[in-house]
């Protein structure tokens, strides 16, 4: 039976990457798809874009990161955002930068990036098997001989890189199966939990602006018993959806609900429709705006400071009367009027499940990992990659860095 120098186990960024910078190394190597194809969940990244990574300094990257900031150092000092935008570059594929230091393909397509993953894939040292999938490790007296697949073949090898991602989108092929491999070596699995997902909300009227999209507001957590603990804050980007609450904004507050739900807190986000204007600027704003408008309605009034869709609701949220008309607005009116603008809040009622996150929370335990080459402290010749291991960050770039980087150092030292 062919010996391989490593089998690598995913051809998501991570173990993709694994095998090209193994090839490199004159490592012969296998690498096992469980999908007729390779990449499925890096072709649907970042709406079939894919942001492969962030422009901004080490710090910041690893401010990004919910834990594991010790662990990721030492990875991302070893294959950075640099070195991960020369490796395409190098192999003529353009890459811009985007707002918050998002960095995508100049085509804005996904398949770019993963043609120049396949070229580099196409070396006589890497051996590709798709339509495979990995069941088990076969390890013996304490040490890895190589893997089984479904089908009841056996691959033969001393080292084996898991990068089977995690278990958000499953339909691309992450279900998981890397936490039972990791099992048989009696490695932890920190609590798997949906990160970078949708926010259900209980308020009914927020049905009514399903698809409306705001641009640059200030989204507050609010948690605790009573349910005003300060808990996080953020500015950019949201939408809202027929159940409730979605968006860049939204995705990165969400593992944080998700934990003060599970505390059995009472959890609410308070949304500032107008971050950059102080109370006493919308209050003049409003009382010229009435003054001006004075014969005009409340409901026409308002398309000066929020979309049209959210008018009607708003005004109600306030408990104020649609028709009002701009004279006859009071003190009293105006008050609840700019509450509802700086904080309108809703009520959170759950997140969406893990399968579907953008990235999931928990996994291989770092701790029994050694962050210089991604192998197990625990069983020698096992190795990990990508979000199989308990890493996630926020959006921008940072999760598919982290794979890559991570598939870097395994490869590396396979
Ligand atoms: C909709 C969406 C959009 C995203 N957009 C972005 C973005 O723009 N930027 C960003 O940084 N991150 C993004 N992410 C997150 C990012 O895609 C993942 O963090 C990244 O793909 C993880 O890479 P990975 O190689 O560890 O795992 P995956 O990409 O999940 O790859 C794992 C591979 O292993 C295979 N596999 C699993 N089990 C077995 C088995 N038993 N045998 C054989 N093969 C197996 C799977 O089929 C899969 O192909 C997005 C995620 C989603 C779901």
């Amino acid at each position: 039976m062919e010996q391989f120098d490593a089998v690598i186990i995913g051809a998501g960024p991570a173990g993709m990457m694994a095998a090209i910078r193994a090839s490199q190394r004159n490592r012969k190597v296998l690498l096992i798809e469980r999908n007729n194809t390779l990449g499925k969940k890096l072709l649907i990244s970042g709406k079939g874009r894919c942001n492969l990574t962030n422009s901004c300094d080490m710090e910041d990257f690893l401010d990004k990161f919910s834990q594991s900031r010790k662990f990721l150092i030492n990875t991302l000092n070893q294959f950075f955002n640099n070195d991960l935008i020369s490796f395409f570059e190098k192999d003529y594929l353009k890459l811009k930068t985007e707002r918050g230091g998002r960095v995508f393909p100049v085509t804005d397509s996904s398949e770019d990036i993963l043609g120049v993953l396949k070229g580099k894939l196409r070396n006589k040292n890497i051996k590709i098997l798709l339509g495979e999938r990995v069941l088990n490790a076969i390890i013996k007296n304490n040490k890895i001989e190589g893997v089984l697949t479904d089908s009841g073949k056996h691959f033969l090898s001393t080292r084996i890189v898991v990068a089977t991602g995690g278990m958000s989108y499953p339909e691309t092929g992450s279900s998981g199966d890397g936490y039972s491999i990791a099992r048989q070596a009696h490695h932890k699995i920190i609590p798997l939990r949906p990160a970078l997902v949708p926010v259900l909300i209980k308020e009914k009227f927020i049905k009514e602006w399903q698809g409306i999209s705001l641009r640059n507001v200030r989204l507050t957590l609010f948690s605790g018993f009573s349910g005003d603990k300060k808990i996080e804050e953020k500015f950019g980007e949201m939408i809202f959806t027929h159940f409730g609450v979605s968006g860049p904004v939204i995705l990165d507050i969400s593992a944080d609900v998700y934990d003060a739900l599970r505390l059995k807190n009472k959890v609410t986000l308070s949304i500032n429709f107008k971050p950059a204007l102080d109370y006493k600027k919308i209050n003049d704003r409003l009382l010229r705006e009435f003054k001006v408008n004075s014969k005009k309605s409340l409901k026409n009034i308002f398309k000066l400071l929020l979309p049209q869709a959210m008018i009607t609701q708003f005004l109600e949220y306030c408990r104020i009367y649609p028709d009002r008309r701009g004279s006859q607005v009071t003190m009293e009116d105006r008050k609840r009027l700019i509450e509802g603008l700086v904080d309108l809040r809703l009520t959170v009622k759950g997140v969406m499940p893990v399968k579907d996150g953008i990235v999931t929370r928990g996994g291989v335990d770092t701790k029994e990992v050694n962050p210089k080459t991604m192998e197990s402290k625990l069983l020698k010749g096992l190795f990990f990659a990508g979000e199989v291991l308990d890493i996630d960050a926020k959006t921008g770039g940072y999760n598919m860095q982290a794979a890559f980087s991570t598939g870097w150092v395994c490869g590396s030292n396979i």
